[in-house]
């Protein structure tokens, strides 16, 4: 992996959005339930969770859309208003201050692949998850399993969200 450069940048296909992830994400999530395979039309979702104030508009703006989820609170998919492809989402459970970045906007996608694989009870039969990586047949515990740096980054986001009336 290159790691040369500290942002990551991406956007829609007509290039009215592009966005530039100010460092790496907390972790990715390679999501196999049923709602992410409707809403890929694929197998699975790639997401790279990162706090918001990470991510910047660097053109154009997104339009969101209440979309239902799996936990039944919902989710909010900002989209590109023009060719409306999702360039990332907000889940109930994280709040606002999370983004799940979807990793096929990047520019350069291959930079992240999965750290995580979860939801593998839906998964499609002929994915094959690679030895070495974590798979849960739903969901997981942070702290088992994200890297003591991105636990730090999620207390001072905590902490963050305490101080807000
Ligand atoms: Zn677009
Ligand atoms: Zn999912």
């Amino acid at each position: 992996m290159n790691d040369t450069t500290s942002a990551y940048d991406g956007g829609c296909t007509c290039r009215f959005v592009r966005y530039r992830m100010t460092s790496k994400p907390l972790f990715v999530h390679c999501c196999h339930c049923r709602w992410c395979q409707r809403e890929t039309g694929a197998s699975f979702a790639l997401n790279a969770l990162i706090e918001a104030d990470r991510v910047h508009l660097l053109e154009g703006e997104v339009e969101v859309v209440a979309t239902p989820s799996n936990s039944g609170k919902g989710q909010r998919i900002s989209r590109c208003p023009r060719c409306r492809i999702a360039v990332w989402s907000n889940y109930a459970g994280a709040g606002d201050a999370v983004r799940f970045v979807r990793v096929g906007t990047l520019d350069e996608p291959d930079r992240f692949p999965p750290d995580i694989h979860i939801y593998t009870a839906s998964k499609q039969p002929w994915v094959i998850i690679p030895p070495g990586v974590p798979a849960m047949a739903e969901y997981y515990k942070a702290s088992e399993h994200w890297p003591r740096e991105s636990l730090e980054r999620r207390a001072t986001l905590l902490t963050k969200a305490q101080r807000q009336p």
